[in-house]
C-alpha cells in the first residue's frame, strides 16, 4: 500500500508558561495585540506515535487559510498568542502549527476542528487554577516537579509531562506543561510515551509574568 494517510496514535497538547519563555536570554516580543494575561498559552497541539516519534509537514497542499478560523479568532488572540519576537498577531504561529503538526491529522480534525480542539483542551485542563489550588503560584518561589506534576494530576485526572528552561541568572523553570490526547482531539489520555526532553532538576522556579519589568 502506498502511504495515502499519514496515520498517528495520540496528541500532546503543549501549554507553555509566558513568564518562562519571556525571562531567557533570547527575551521575547508581545503580540501586537497586546500583552497576553497572566495565564499559560498553547504552543501546539502535536501529533505523536506510541513508540515516541512523530510526523511533521503531512501535507505541504493544505494550506492554513485563516478564513477558516475567523469565527475562533477572539479566543485564539487569547489562548493562542505569539511571543516570538518581532510582534506579530499571531496568524503566523498558527500557521506554522498548522502546516507543521495539525496536517498530519488532517484526515480527522480540519483546520476549524484542530483548532478549535486545541482551546478546548486548554480550558478543560486549565493549568493556572490547578496549580493555584495546590498553592502554586507564579511568585517567582521554586517548587518541587513532583509538586507541581501531583497538582495538575489531581485536577486533570492524568500525568503531565513538565518541561524545563532556564531563565537569564541560571534558574530552571515551569516552561511547558504536555497533556496527551486521544487521536479524536477530545480527551486527556494517560500518555502512552513521554517526551525525552531536558533535565528540570528537583525544584523549579515559576515565574511571575506580571510585573513592570514586563512594560517592554
Ligand atoms: P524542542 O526541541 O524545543 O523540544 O522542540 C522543537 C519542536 O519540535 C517543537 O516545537 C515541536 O514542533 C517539535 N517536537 C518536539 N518534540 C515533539 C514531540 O514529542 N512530538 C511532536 N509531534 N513534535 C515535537
Ligand atoms: P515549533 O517549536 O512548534 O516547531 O516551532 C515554533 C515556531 O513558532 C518557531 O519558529 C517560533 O519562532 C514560532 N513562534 C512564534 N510565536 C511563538 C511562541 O509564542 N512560542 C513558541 N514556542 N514559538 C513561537
Ligand atoms: P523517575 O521516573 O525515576 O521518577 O524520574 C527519572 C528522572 O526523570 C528524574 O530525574 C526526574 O526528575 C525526571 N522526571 C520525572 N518526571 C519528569 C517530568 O515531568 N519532566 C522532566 N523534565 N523530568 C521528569
Amino acid at each position: 500500500v502506498l502511504c495515502v494517510s499519514q496515520n498517528f496514535d495520540f496528541y500532546y497538547i503543549v501549554q507553555m508558561w509566558p513568564g518562562s519563555y519571556c525571562d531567557t536570554r533570547q527575551s521575547c516580543c508581545y503580540p501586537k495585540t497586546g500583552k497576553p494575561a497572566e495565564d499559560f498559552s498553547i504552543h501546539g497541539l502535536w501529533s505523536n506515535y506510541n513508540d515516541g516519534k512523530y510526523p511533521q509537514n503531512c501535507d505541504r497542499g493544505n494550506y492554513f487559510d485563516e478564513s477558516k478560523i475567523s469565527d475562533l479568532s477572539s479566543r485564539l488572540v487569547k489562548d493562542w498568542p505569539t511571543l516570538a519576537c518581532p510582534s506579530g498577531d499571531g496568524f503566523k504561529f498558527w500557521e506554522h502549527e498548522w502546516e507543521k503538526h495539525g496536517t498530519c491529522s488532517e484526515s480527522i480534525l480540519d483546520q476549524h476542528s484542530y483548532f478549535q480542539s486545541a482551546l478546548d483542551l486548554k480550558n478543560k485542563a486549565n493549568l493556572i487554577q490547578a496549580l493555584n489550588t495546590a498553592g502554586i503560584k507564579p511568585d517567582g518561589k521554586f517548587y518541587s516537579v513532583e509538586s507541581i506534576k501531583e497538582a495538575i494530576k489531581d485536577s486533570v485526572g492524568y500525568e503531565p509531562y513538565i518541561d524545563c528552561n532556564v531563565d537569564t541568572s541560571g534558574n530552571h523553570q515551569l516552561y511547558q506543561v504536555y497533556l496527551c490526547v486521544n487521536a479524536s482531539g477530545t480527551d486527556f489520555i494517560e500518555c502512552p510515551v513521554f517526551p525525552h526532553g531536558r533535565r528540570c532538576g528537583s525544584e523549579i522556579e515559576f515565574p511571575s509574568f506580571s510585573s513592570s519589568r514586563d512594560e517592554l
